[in-house]
């Protein structure tokens, strides 16, 4: 199931050209096209879900190969020695900009605080 004006639909669909590192039958794995850290890598579940709430929610098993997917990748990119950080932006206040649920798969050098801000 796919959404034709879903910007992560159209590079399932090959439509948008992306740098895969890894692609399994149920999951995709990219380079972000504005990386904020020496690897940077979007893992998604093929099929649509707006976000992780619904993802977690509505598929709970393909939840859980979006996870196996970047723990592979973070292993092919070698960051299970020095760790990594894996993120998903949800909603307005998550800063998400694309709905399409997608893991951010951080690492390769110190990532700082988890937040860049103390909101507490
Ligand atoms: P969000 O803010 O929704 O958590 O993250 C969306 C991410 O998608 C951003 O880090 C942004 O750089 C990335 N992105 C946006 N458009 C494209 C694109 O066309 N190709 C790729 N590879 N990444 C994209
Ligand atoms: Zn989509």
């Amino acid at each position: 199931m796919s959404t034709p004006d879903c910007l992560f639909c159209r590079i399932v669909a090959g439509e948008i050209p992306a740098t895969v590192v890894r692609e399994t039958p149920t999951t995709l794995a990219f380079r972000d096209i504005n990386p904020k850290a020496p690897v940077h890598v979007l893992v998604i579940p093929k099929e649509h879900y707006a976000d992780v709430a619904t993802l977690g929610q509505g598929d709970p098993a393909l939840a859980g190969e979006v996870l196996a997917t970047a723990a592979a990748v973070a292993e092919d990119e070698g960051l299970l020695g020095d760790g990594f950080r894996l993120m998903f932006n949800t909603g307005a206040y998550g800063g998400q900009e694309v709905f399409h649920a997608h893991a951010h798969l951080l690492g390769g050098a110190p990532l700082g605080p988890m937040l860049a801000r103390d909101l507490a």
